[in-house]
């Protein structure tokens, strides 16, 4: 053998008696188990010497019998506490190492001083108090391989250096019976190292693969909550999203109904920001979104009374739990701090104000007896607020309720009514602002249900589109309306109107052309008003079935322009030949100033794109005069008329024409 291999075997064999500190886990494990075992190792030792100094009081002498094996247990007892304290603190892999090499290195003197005592002890004894220590040393062995299995280099230190000597000490009394003791011992020890090899290549093997179950459960749970987070976080705001709400809301409303105790839903939603989001583009109203989040977070937040859980439900809606009793005054509270934050102004290119919110709420007991249910009645109080009172706050009541309950019955009793008989229509005319002479009729529908009496459509259009029938109905009024328009002279136009759902789907927008082919009145002395929520309901559609109408040549007019959105955008994109405006603008155009500017600046507009500019709703001659005066080019109102039945049409027009039959031909005299 070359002296280099004999160098790594000598390596490799003194490697066996270090303890290795390449593999910190491994050692963490050795220690966690040696120090467990470190009691009943004691015990063994201290035990079975103490068995073996009282068999030799009387033999040996004293200090040999007592006092050498008193100061050996007094070592064992101080490595015994030492171990105790040891393994009750929390280590470094540093500490960890160095006890294992202290451990390792005290066990050298300390086998060797029992096992030296042991042999001094021998001579002093008879056959069996001989066959004693032989024993005691073979049997204390092999206990302390045992309980040191964890740490195979102390081990395999105990094991030379008690059973070396052992076999050559008992070999050399020439005794059979003991030789024989020490063949046994050496063939048991052999067979205990190799087990003691076979065990801690298995623990190492236990420890790495418990190590690599741990890391794989770590990335498990690592990937489920970042999935939780995915799945319960809306990806814009980090605000918790739809999902998140709807399991908060369930489980909250579990503890109210445990507890006896009040809760509130509340729902969200922005007046105004579909214009920063048309004009200023997407990425502004994006971050527009995130700040409202910010600072509905801090408001929900710092809102000490109650624990307020808040989410984003989707667009520009946001949701609330109040949980913990709150009472009315709680909520408007609450909806008062929210809308002050979201009313402050946003830095957006400039700085823009503007922007406000009208909120919802609805209280568990009051309103609701399921989660379901009080969701719904807090969106029912956001869509009033919304209607009613824009940018406040409402909370859902008994009048609501009753809403609720009649446009449930207007819904029933709407599926079952008979169109032609029930339904009928009335037609106001619109007239030039100048020369006072009726252009058109605007179509109204009317619906006189033997059960409620007369329902004013602004309550059954809605309803019809709730529940799936505007379709039918807007072809049946269409039928009858154009039927009427046939037989009035050329020159009168009929303006008829349109819902979201006529002009946002093809199945809505392809029978009324043919309605209109077959009626036999040309498309040009038609107008549709579409207004603006209708328009942005589903824009790209709503402008193909404008652009359909347009080729057909029908005019387009945009209705109750400024209650919408009053996106200027839609003006611009889509090709319109009127702006109705509201009436709501005209009622005080004498009164207030901010009511006169608008509609200044709408007509401004209107001439400035060549569109015309239909006015509705003027009641008094006051009006009429200043609307004039403003440039505003059509007038409809109670005025001039209110919606006829169609029965009272021609009369109507052949008066107006008596009229201006009689104005012409006094003028005519005048002039001769
Ligand atoms: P609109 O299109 O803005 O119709 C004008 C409404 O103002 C009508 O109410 C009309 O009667 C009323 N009005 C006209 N002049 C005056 C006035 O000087 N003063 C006041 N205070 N009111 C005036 P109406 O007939 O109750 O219709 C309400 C709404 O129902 C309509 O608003 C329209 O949006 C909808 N609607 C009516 N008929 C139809 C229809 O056939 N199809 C569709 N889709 N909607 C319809
Ligand atoms: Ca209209
Ligand atoms: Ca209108």
């Amino acid at each position: 053998m070359s002296i280099a291999k004999l160098k790594s075997h000598l390596a490799a064999a003194a490697r066996l008696f270090r303890v290795p500190a390449d593999n910190p886990d491994l050692m963490r494990a050795q220690f966690d188990a040696f120090s467990k075992q470190i009691p009943l190792l004691y015990a063994i030792l201290l035990t079975n010497t103490f068995a073996v100094s009282y068999t030799h009081l009387a033999v040996a002498p004293i200090w040999l019998s007592v006092v050498v094996p008193a100061l050996l247990c007094a070592v064992g007892i101080a490595r015994l506490f030492w171990w105790q304290r040891k393994r009750h603190r929390v280590h470094s892999d540093a500490e960890i190492l160095h006890s294992l090499r202290v451990t390792n290195w005290t066990t050298l003197p300390i086998a060797a001083g029992f096992a030296a005592w042991s042999f001094a002890l021998y001579p002093y004894g008879d056959s069996f108090a001989q066959g004693q220590i032989a024993f005691f040393m073979a049997v204390t062995v092999i206990g302390c391989i045992f309980c040191m299995m964890h740490l195979r280099s102390v081990a395999l230190i105990v094991t030379i250096v008690v059973d070396v000597p052992y076999v050559l000490y008992f070999f050399a009394t020439g005794e059979p019976t003991l030789k024989a003791i020490a063949v046994n011992n050496l063939l048991v020890t052999g067979a205990m190292v190799t087990v003691l090899f076979i065990y801690s290549r298995d623990f190492a093997d236990l420890v790495a693969s418990r190590k690599s179950l741990m890391a794989q459960q770590a990335a498990t749970q690592a990937l489920s909550d970042a999935n939780f987070r995915l799945a319960n976080l809306d990806s814009l705001t980090e605000l918790p999203n739809r999902r998140r709400f709807f399991a908060e809301l369930a489980d909250a409303f579990g503890d109210a109904q445990r507890n006896g105790s009040r809760l509130a839903v509340g729902i969200i939603d922005l007046d105004g920001f579909k214009p920063i989001n048309d004009n200023y583009g997407h990425s502004i109203g994006d971050r527009v979104l995130i700040e409202v989040g910010r600072r509905i977070r801090e408001a929900c937040e710092g809102f000490a009374t109650h624990r307020v859980a808040f989410a984003r439900l989707g667009g520009d809606e946001f949701g609330l739990v109040v949980c913990g009793d709150p009472a009315d005054q709680d909520l408007l509270a609450l909806g008062q701090r929210i809308a002050d934050r979201i009313r402050l102004p946003y830095q957006l290119d400039t700085a823009h104000n503007g922007l406000s919110c009208s909120i919802g709420f609805a209280l568990y007991p009051r309103s609701a007896t399921s989660a379901e249910a009080l969701y719904e009645c807090a969106d029912y109080s956001l869509y009033h607020a919304k209607r009613h009172v824009r940018g406040q706050t409402v909370i859902f009541s008994s009048e609501h309720e009753a809403e609720i309950r009649s446009r449930g019955v207007i819904e029933n009793l709407l599926r079952t009514s008979d169109f032609g008989a029930e339904m009928d229509l009335a037609f106001q005319p619109i007239v030039d602002a100048t020369s006072e002479r009726t252009t058109g009729f605007e179509v109204l529908a009317r619906w006189h249900s033997p059960r409620l009496g007369m329902v004013s459509p602004a309550d059954f259009i809605p309803a019809a589109e709730r529940i799936g029938l505007i379709r039918q109905l807007t072809q049946a009024l269409l039928i009858r309306a154009l039927a009427a328009a046939r037989a009035w002279p050329d020159d009168i136009r009929l303006s008829f109107n349109l819902s979201a759902h006529d002009i946002c789907s093809p199945d809505g927008i392809l029978p009324l052309i043919s309605i209109i082919e077959r009626s036999g009145v040309a498309p040009r002395r038609l107008d549709f008003e579409i207004t603006e929520t209708a328009v942005a309901f589903d824009f790209r559609r709503a402008e193909e079935s404008i652009a359909t109408l347009k080729a057909m040549g029908c005019g387009i007019s945009l209705d109750d322009f400024g209650t919408g959105y009053s996106s200027l955008s839609h003006v611009h994109r889509l090709p319109l030949d009127k702006i109705k405006v509201d009436r709501s603008f005209v009622a005080d155009v004498n009164a207030n100033p901010v009511s006169h500017k608008i509609i200044k600046s709408l007509t401004g507009l209107c001439a400035d794109m060549e569109i015309a500019c239909v006015v509705e709703g003027v009641e008094t001659h006051d009006q009429l005069d200043s609307l004039r005066r403003l440039g505003c080019d059509y007038i409809q109102g109670y005025y001039f008329a209110k919606p006829m039945p169609v029965a009272a049409v021609s009369d109507y027009l052949a008066r107006e024409r008596r009229r201006f039959g009689g104005e012409m031909s006094a003028t005519a005299a005048a002039g001769a």
